[in-house]
């Protein structure tokens, strides 16, 4: 028979293909008589080589499992060690890890075992125990099981901060390949049904403080990138999709990692990990600066390039939209301004209504005009194409009728 601390290295082993794990956006505060809050910075992240999030007491309830995923190592194909917590033991993992401050929370995810619902059952028990036998008040992160019933949901939303339903592939066609037991409509359904419980509770708590609260920090996924030939365009079409319907505070995308006697039909070799960092940072593009899915990437180039910021790429393929006024443009445009971040674009908002902004006033702002600078003007800044234009049409003006360099520029925009 395993020990605990057995169990725990395989276990813990097996979750670490799980990107889904960062633990911001809840505040739950501790009352004072139990143990452990998740309010702000009391959650501490720690970060594999690979870059991977392993924050929280990681681990899987068990990794057997009835479903066949090619990509997962832990496919009821694969010859792999298999162990299994009994609720209890996951448990007294978490606090006695948490009493050692080891950890802020727990993130638990599982194979399915006999079904959904029974897994799911199983995942609620943890948090059950957590919350009311031990007044528990730290971060809790339950994976929500597709297909388990509305009810069972909404049980795991009362104990848990956040739920994630995994979308897995970018594309349904992927998870008819790689991923046989698991359905686009049973997943998005999980993600509907949080979505809806999230939005009513959060209703109800606007009109009564003490209505109770349903995983407050909302619902997260995890896409796997890299695992079958679907591009960066479907991956963002996904998540784009996602975003919109369902309200998920983040998708998380983790390149795929070749295990062992991999199946076949895999790639032999992950991808590279830069093409996550430019999907994180196109998928922040979509969240917070208005960029469609669909801009990014286009249909002759499906796949955003890796040395280059995806920004950085959509500015040099429109300069139709440059330069662009900073003492005039609006919110939108500022944000499309490579080198200008979303803080930045209210802070300058702020600023010119009360003076006109030169480039010192950016760089004071921390805006990176090395990148910026070839594509705003400022008060006593022309991007350099421009500013060429303007100096070639004040030599061939007569010098009583020079222009200044605003004037001048002007003339040549009407011009061009
Ligand atoms: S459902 Fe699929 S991805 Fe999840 S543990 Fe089982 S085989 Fe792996």
């Amino acid at each position: 028979m395993m020990t605990t601390q057995q169990k725990l290295s395989i276990l813990a082993d097996a979750a670490k293909y799980d990107a889904s794990c960062a633990s911001s956006g809840s505040r739950r505060e501790g009352n004072g008589k139990g143990l452990g809050h998740s309010d702000g910075t009391g959650i501490c992240h720690s970060y594999t080589p690979d870059g991977r999030c392993v924050s929280l007491l990681k681990i899987l309830l068990t990794n057997y499992c009835t479903y066949d995923c090619v990509f997962c190592v832990n496919r009821v194909s694969s010859d792999i060690r298999r162990a299994r917590f009994t609720p209890a033991e996951v448990v007294q993992l978490t606090l006695d890890f948490y009493r050692r401050n080891y950890i802020e929370g727990l993130f638990l995810s599982s194979g399915i075992v006999q079904s959904p619902d029974y897994t799911m059952e199983q995942m609620i028990e943890i948090g059950r125990m957590l919350r009311e036998e031990h007044s528990f008040g730290g971060y809790i992160h339950l994976k929500a099981i597709p297909g388990a019933s509305q009810t069972l949901l909404e049980r795991a939303g009362t104990y848990a901060d956040r739920l994630s339903a995994n979308i897995e592939l970018p594309t349904s066609d992927d998870l008819v390949q790689l991923a046989p037991d698991k359905k686009v409509e049973v997943i998005e359904g999980t993600m509907a049904q949080i979505h809806e419980r999230k939005e009513e509770s959060d209703e109800d708590r606007q009109r009564h403080r003490s209505a109770p609260r349903f995983a407050p920090a909302g619902q997260s996924t995890q896409m796997v990138i890299g695992a079958t030939p679907a591009s960066d365009r479907d991956v963002l079409t996904t998540a784009r999709h996602l975003y919109t319907n369902y309200k998920l505070r983040r998708i998380y995308y983790s390149a795929f990692s070749p295990y062992p006697l991999g199946d076949a039909r895999l790639p032999q070799a992950a991808p590279p990990l830069v093409r996550e960092h430019r999907l994180y940072q196109a998928d922040w593009l979509m969240r917070y600066y208005s960029f469609e899915a669909g801009e990014l990437t286009s249909e002759q180039s499906p796949n955003l390039k890796l040395d280059q910021d995806p920004k950085l790429t959509w500015a040099e393929a429109h300069p139709e939209f440059f330069p662009v006024d900073v003492n005039a443009a609006p919110r939108e445009a500022l944000l499309r301004v490579p080198g200008i971040g979303y803080s930045n674009v209210d802070r300058i908002l702020k600023i010119r209504r009360y003076h006109r902004l030169a480039m010192e006033d950016l760089n004071k702002l921390h805006v990176r005009t090395r990148v910026a600078a070839r594509f705003v003007t400022a008060h006593d800044h022309l991007p350099v194409a421009e500013a060429a234009a303007v100096s070639a049409l004040k030599s061939v003006l007569p010098a009583a009728t020079q222009l200044d360099l605003f004037a001048a520029h002007s003339a040549v925009t009407g011009q061009l």
